[in-house]
């Protein structure tokens, strides 16, 4: 697959999907997020559950009056486990929560980690324990405003189905695929881009996708093959009735 192919492709796609989703509200948007401090500890809770979850663990600390490093990174550890309860894996999350807030207290607080530059931030999160590369970068592109692309499993499942994308399975890879095919884009349209990638993922690229009425049907084999079997199916049914 050539470059200008991918390019095409990859801009295309995001025109779709914007006019499919860009009315919807998302949790991280700069407009509805209330503050970096809420995109750096939900990047934690939200790992292996629902947003619905972390949120509600969300309001816990912020109504307990831990949303906040300092208070992170020093409160009993029982307590910490307490309020995340409701995310899952309370224990795992309490010690990731604990790492990643004194981690930030021994730099020099929240807006020393938010001025440093992209390649910096991200060595240094993902250093820390229970940060991955996709934590990290959610934390870059929505806490910070950097410009990089976010690889979770719904870009990876959708982007295979549609048919973009490289070969080998590296988060790396994956990420320098959509930096680059997409040139001119900045970081808030990578925000845009990924919440929409999500969004999609949710709603008609599931795990057993619906792409009858998916925006970027004519685009993808994978969902016009599915279709042309279905309707294939159901001729074949109506077929047999009428026998
Ligand atoms: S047509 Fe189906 S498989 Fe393709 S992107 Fe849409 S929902 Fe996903």
């Amino acid at each position: 697959m050539n470059h200008e192919l991918r390019t095409t492709n990859c801009e295309l796609i995001y025109a779709r999907l914007s006019d499919a989703y860009g009315d919807e509200r998302w949790h991280w948007m700069p407009d509805v997020v209330r503050g970096p401090i809420d995109v750096i500890v939900g990047a934690v809770l939200v790992q292996h559950t629902t947003w619905t979850n972390a949120e509600r663990a969300l309001e816990c600390l912020r109504s307990a009056g831990a949303l906040d490093t300092a208070v992170l990174a020093t409160m009993p550890f029982d307590a910490l486990a307490a309020l995340v309860r409701v995310s899952g894996t309370p224990s795992i999350k309490a010690r990731r929560l604990r790492a990643l807030a004194a981690m930030i207290e021994d730099g020099g607080g929240l807006p020393w980690l938010l001025a440093l530059p992209l390649a910096t931030m991200r060595t240094t999160l993902i250093a820390t324990h229970g940060v991955g590369p996709e934590t990290a970068d959610a934390i870059a592109l929505y806490a910070a405003g950097h410009r990089t692309f976010i690889i979770d499993a719904y870009t990876k499942r959708f982007a295979r189905r549609i048919g973009i994308g490289p070969l080998d399975d590296r988060y790396e890879t994956w990420r320098r695929f959509f930096e680059s095919a997409l040139p001119g884009a900045d970081a808030a349209l990578f925000q845009r881009y990924h919440a929409w990638i999500v969004l999609h993922g949710k709603t008609l690229c599931r795990a057993t996708p619906r792409c009858a009425p998916c925006p970027l049907l004519d685009a993808c084999d994978y969902g016009r093959a599915r279709v042309v079997a279905a309707q294939t199916r159901s001729a074949c049914v109506a077929g047999g009735a009428t026998r």
